[in-house]
């Protein structure tokens, strides 16, 4: 994301924590600049190696998560069972992920046919959808084509 980019992104958190009476502080501005400066899914563990420091504590780092959250900064990705993966929203199309079983790899693709099949499918049931996660898991094309996942290139979760 550019400079451009990140700086718009912290105007709208300002706003957001003025808007709710939190206080704009450098901690959170720091947490949300190293979120923004990396185009990757991310785990609150990952959080606190990207701040690592910056002397920003574990409480620190688990509010700001919601608190972006909460602003439709960033928003949580169903990626991983075992842990909670988030990825910006801000400047973002919508979109649904493939993850391979084995190695993790994930590939995005455009989510727009998936909300209108969703809304087909709800509508008909009477329900309006606010909402979806989806995750496909499948086996990527080194597991298919070798029996093994090119490791080289994991893009960890
Ligand atoms: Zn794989
Ligand atoms: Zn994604």
């Amino acid at each position: 994301m550019s400079v451009k980019d990140i700086q718009q992104a912290l105007n709208l958190f300002r706003g957001y924590l003025k808007r709710k009476d939190l206080k704009v502080t450098r901690q959170r501005e720091i947490l949300l600049r190293r979120i923004f400066e990396r185009e990757t899914h991310f785990s609150a563990e990952d959080l606190e190696d990207y701040v690592k420091g910056d002397g920003i504590s574990k409480a620190t780092i688990y509010r700001s998560l919601q608190l972006l959250c909460e602003a439709e900064l960033i928003s949580e990705v169903g990626l991983d069972d075992n842990r909670r993966m988030y990825e910006h929203t801000y400047g973002h199309d919508p979109h649904d992920h493939i993850v391979c079983v084995d190695c993790k790899k994930v590939f995005e693709f455009d989510g727009k046919s998936v909300v209108k099949l969703h809304e087909l499918v709800t509508k008909r049931l009477g329900f309006t959808p606010v909402g979806h996660r989806l995750r496909i898991e499948a086996t990527c094309e080194a597991l298919r084509a070798n029996g093994v996942c090119n490791r080289d290139e994991i893009k960890l979760l």
